[in-house]
């Protein structure tokens, strides 16, 4: 069977490596989500960092000249809210190392967060750049009483000007070895994430196309939900690596302009 891009009817777009790097926007992005805008394409911003929120994203890409409501966003933060709010009981005492961005989201479902291992009924990790001891120290003991254990993402490194600074995975790793207990999952490359997403978006996974620069998270988790998969050259994969990668990506664009070039092209 062969795959056409015309069969691909919504999109999901990882934004660091793909719609910017750092403060820079990356080529075709803004014209790509006018593009989407225009057609009326189903689409969402699909990102694993858990410390911003939803508001200050629109801001973000609101400054590179990309003007999307909130609703548009869709973090491993808002993930893992929802996830919960699914098993947990109403009001039910959150455990949380992380920033506002998780904070919030946790908040919007009606969590109460605590800081008290001793209070907590769950706990949710994810990227915090205040972490500290005495909050791992109490993350622990709360698993080690029986309170399950959620992470928001595994991204072990963060990329920043400086280089690569620990990620959310490493804070997760260290709570892990000390508690004993493997974490539940929700952001890519897990499932959680696209499923929930596909729920926002309305749509079924293989008429639904992720865009990612990063072949782990990105296409590995857009391979194992089900959807299409495509991978961009201007973030962290090299055209070597997505080559050598099983399964590859269903398509590879050097960036969105070159996608929307593709996109554009009039159907055999
Ligand atoms: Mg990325």
């Amino acid at each position: 069977m062969t795959k056409t891009l015309h069969d691909v009817r919504a999109f999901l777009l990882d934004m660091d490596g793909v719609i910017y790097a750092g403060t820079e926007p990356l080529p075709g992005a803004r014209e790509f989500v006018t593009l989407l805008q225009e057609e009326g394409i189903p689409f969402l911003f699909l990102t694993n960092n858990s410390s911003r929120t939803p508001g200050q994203y629109v801001e973000k890409l609101a400054g590179l000249g990309i003007h999307v409501d909130e609703g548009r966003v869709f973090t491993s933060a808002l993930a893992t809210a929802a996830w919960l709010r699914k098993r947990a009981p109403e009001g039910a005492a959150v455990l949380t190392i992380g920033e506002r961005g998780i904070r919030e989201a946790l908040l919007e479902q009606g969590f109460r967060l605590v800081d008290d291992h001793a209070a907590a009924d769950y706990v949710v990790v994810g990227f915090d750049s205040q972490f500290t001891y005495a909050k791992a120290k109490e993350a622990v003991f709360a698993i080690r009483r029986g309170a399950p254990f959620i992470a928001t993402n595994t991204d072990v490194t963060l990329p920043t000007e400086e280089g690569l600074a620990p990620g959310a995975g490493s804070i997760v790793a260290m709570i892990e070895t000390a508690a004993g207990v493997k974490a539940t999952v929700i952001g890519k490359p897990e499932p959680g994430i696209f499923q929930l997403a596909l729920a926002r978006l309305g749509t079924k996974p293989e008429e639904t196309a992720i865009v990612g620069d990063r072949y782990e998270t990105d296409i590995v988790g857009g391979h194992r939900a089900g959807l299409k998969t495509i991978g961009v050259l201007c973030g962290v994969t090299t055209a070597e690596q997505f080559a050598a990668a099983n399964p590859p990506p269903d398509w590879i664009f050097e960036d969105l302009a070159d996608l929307l070039k593709a996109w554009r092209r009039p159907r055999s």
